[in-house]
């Protein structure tokens, strides 16, 4: 139970001047208590009781009576019709009033009219509250005694059981009635909130049904507004409720604005057309104390209370007030729930209990729009990790997996800063290489392709232990070294650093880093997580099928191209070379009497200057060139946009790094000498296997006369001349 609030009750200042108007006012407010006990002295005198005896005095009384019964009358209704609650002293008035002509009328009529009585008993008790009902049966009773005692103590015994029975079975009844149909509003105000609850969930599952549509800004705005309506629906109803219930002139529903310092109007249900839509201060009048000691208040006072903030100037003068927090769970106060009276008919305890309830009904409605705006963001979170992983998995290339990583991330969290590196040992020591990356550093440059050894940077770490790096928020994160000590990423308050583990390898990391502080929730983190798993599997995947790539297109021996790679490389060549009219040429090697070599030295020494050849090959080759194992010992080289002239230079040059290289083998060092042929497009010939043939036959001429040469088309051309 809530304690009630012993704040102090605003006393009306009794007003000391009294004008001739307020004289007769006050004069007139007697008439029904004089013309009650006159009719009471009167009857106990014996008078009125029968019509023959009525005396002029006795109609006066009467008359008087009349008029109070009257005037009483004209004051409820009036004070009903302008929504005024009732004082005691009025219901009292009435009620006496009432009773004293049906005494009046029970005496004329020899006692015939007593019924009456019971009637008028039951319907006093029924509609004015307790202690007025309480006493108008004690003023009964009294009536009673006047007519019976003390020489007929049965009737009067009689009568005042039937007369009490009356009003108890009146009382009973009717409390529960209104008992009964109280649940009936209760429960209705919870209907209607499930209602609204399934109504937003099925909203929610219709919306999430047509996901395919990229849940765009018009979307999110249709959704929010739905169950915005929803929930104003929701606590407009509990509203309603209170100000019926508690015959309110107002009832609002305040909330705390996010820095508790000030109110906003979130809901009301008012006559009034004042009540604050502004925000206002929320630590001032009654509603500060309220919110100070988070217990409910109640206060009344005649000429208007003060500390009054939920109206705007020019409101209405408030008499009563009742307002309650709403208090969460936790005991946190979200905001006030109130509701007033104009009349100074205070409210009572029950009231106050009735709005705790719909203010918690109210919390409901809000917590219910709350916790479905968090679904909804965390189910559009979730959308955007599943696409973005969709995506990692569609990437083939390691180029592509880079930058879908770097995407992914990107979706999931508020990144300033993301880099994938990649880890590789070389002679035995880890080298990391940045590989793709996204945002500034500091220097303003871009890091990508930059290596930096193993060191005790947080990337290394993150490699050498598996685990994800820094464990905590970091407060000075600019003295961290994340890559190397050259790299320095200035203004990243937030980092972590995943390592991208596949099987029981570590690739590299995902750096992911913010500006802003505490950036990473632990849902985001996570997310960023399975991505730097799926990431790991992406770019082992990707370079499992460039090394598959690499040995269906290259020479297990050499590394070179191998004989069927070459051959479609000379057709894009000579395709490119017809279509824009340019000069392409193709260079055939073989090695002077390798067979001897294989035989001094042995097949592995062989094979190790095969690769020392392909290594030269590679190296006097321009990046344009495509160098390949044509077969054994033999090479071909295609030189795209080359004329005879150039390809000759370069093959002569090819030669020549041959003669000079000493190739050192494990029988010693050796030396050797290769022949060249060279053929170009147009000017030999138009087809492939035309050029490859010239430059075969240009090769043997080689071979013929004296071997370690290059011979062109156009030499062999003048030889066969000559
Ligand atoms: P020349 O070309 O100067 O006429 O004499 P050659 O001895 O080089 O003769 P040819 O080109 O016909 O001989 C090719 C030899 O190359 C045959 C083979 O033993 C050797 N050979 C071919 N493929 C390989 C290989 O993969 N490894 C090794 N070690 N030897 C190979
Ligand atoms: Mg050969
Ligand atoms: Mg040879």
């Amino acid at each position: 139970m809530t304690p009630v609030s012993s704040l102090p009750r605003f006393k009306a200042p009794r007003s000391m001047s009294f004008t001739p108007a307020k004289w007769a006012q006050s004069l007139v407010r007697l008439v029904p208590a004089v013309s009650v006990l006159m009719t009471f002295a009167f009857l106990a005198r014996g008078r009125f009781r029968s019509f023959e005896g009525l005396e002029w005095a006795d109609a006066a009384v009467f008359g008087l009576l009349l008029l109070a019964t009257t005037l009483s009358t004209i004051r409820r209704v009036r004070r009903s019709m302008l929504h005024v609650a009732v004082s005691l002293r009025d219901e009292l008035e009435l009620g006496a009033t009432g009773l004293a002509v049906a005494f009046v009328a029970v005496a004329l009529s020899s006692e015939l009219l007593f019924p009456v009585v019971y009637l008028l008993m039951a319907f006093l008790v029924s509609f004015l509250s307790r202690t007025a009902g309480v006493t108008l049966l004690g003023t009964a009773v009294l009536f009673d005694a006047v007519l019976t005692l003390p020489d007929r103590w049965g009737t009067f015994l009689a009568r005042v059981t039937f007369i009490g029975l009356f009003a108890v079975l009146y009382h009973v009844v009717l409390s529960a009635r209104l008992a009964v149909s109280r649940t009936a509003e209760d429960e209705a105000v919870k209907l209607r909130l499930k209602e609204v609850e399934e109504r937003a969930r099925t909203f929610r599952l219709v919306s999430s049904g047509t996901h395919d549509s990229m849940p765009g800004v018009k979307d999110h705005e249709k959704w929010l507004l739905a169950a915005v309506k929803e929930i104003e629906g929701a606590t407009g109803s509990a509203l309603e409720v209170a100000e019926v219930a508690l015959k309110a002139h107002s009832v609002g529903a305040f909330l705390l604005t996010s820095d508790d310092r000030s109110l906003k109007l979130h809901d009301c249900r008012s006559a009034s057309e004042h009540v604050q839509r502004e925000r206002f201060a929320a630590g001032e009048g009654i509603f500060g104390a309220l919110l100070k000691r988070s217990v409910p208040v109640r206060m009344n006072g005649q000429a208007g209370l003060k500390g009054v903030t939920h109206y705007e100037s020019g409101g209405p003068t408030v008499r009563a007030v009742v307002a309650v927090p709403i208090l969460e769970g936790t005991g946190l106060v979200r905001g006030v729930l109130v509701a007033d009276r104009l009349e100074n008919h205070p409210f009572t305890e029950e009231d106050e209990k009735l709005l705790s309830t719909i203010a918690g009904e109210v919390l409901r409605a809000i917590e219910v729009e709350r916790v479905m705006g968090y679904i909804r963001r965390s189910r559009d979170e979730k959308d955007r990790f599943f696409r973005a992983i969709e995506e990692l998995n569609r990437a083939s290339s390691p180029e592509q997996v880079f930058l879908a990583v770097l995407e992914s991330a990107r979706q999931v969290a508020q990144l300033d800063f993301c880099a994938v590196t990649l880890v590789a040992e070389q002679n035995g020591a880890r080298q990391h290489r940045i590989v793709r990356m996204s945002g500034v550093t500091s220097a303003g440059r871009a890091l990508e392709g930059q290596t930096f050894p193993d060191n005790n940077g947080l990337v290394a770490n993150v490699v050498r232990y598996g685990a994800p790096l820094p464990g905590r928020d970091v407060g000075a994160m600019d003295r961290q070294i994340i890559f190397d000590d050259d790299t320095q990423i200035r203004g990243l308050q937030s980092l972590k650093i995943f390592p991208l583990v596949a099987g029981n390898r570590i690739l590299g990391t995902l750096v992911s880093g913010s500006r802003r502080k505490a950036a990473f929730d632990d849902d985001e983190l996570r997310m960023l997580e399975v991505i730097a798993i799926q990431a790991a599997q992406a770019v082992l995947r990707a370079q499992l099928y460039e090394q598959m790539e690499r040995m269906a297109t290259t020479d297990g021996l050499t590394g070179l191209l191998n004989h069927r790679t070459f051959q479609s490389r000379f057709d894009d060549a000579m395709a490119t070379a017809k279509r824009y009219g340019r000069k392409v040429s193709v260079v055939l090697t073989d090695v002077d009497h390798f067979k001897s070599v294989n035989d001094t030295y042995g097949h592995p020494t062989g094979d190790q200057v095969l690769k020392g050849v392909a290594r030269i090959l590679r190296e006097t080759a321009r990046d344009t060139d495509v160098v390949a194992r044509y077969g054994g010992e033999e090479f071909c080289i295609v030189m795209p946009e080359t004329d005879m002239k150039g390809a000759h230079a370069i093959a002569e040059r090819i030669r020549d790094r041959v003669l000079k290289e000493v190739f050192q083998t494990e029988q010693g060092p050796l030396k050797i000498t290769m022949s060249l042929g060279v053929a170009t497009f147009p000017d030999h010939g138009e087809a492939k296997q035309t050029l490859i043939d010239l430059a075969d036959q240009c090769l043997y001429f080689a071979k013929r006369h004296g071997r370690n040469q290059s011979v062109t088309v156009a030499q062999l051309q003048a030889q066969k001349a000559s």
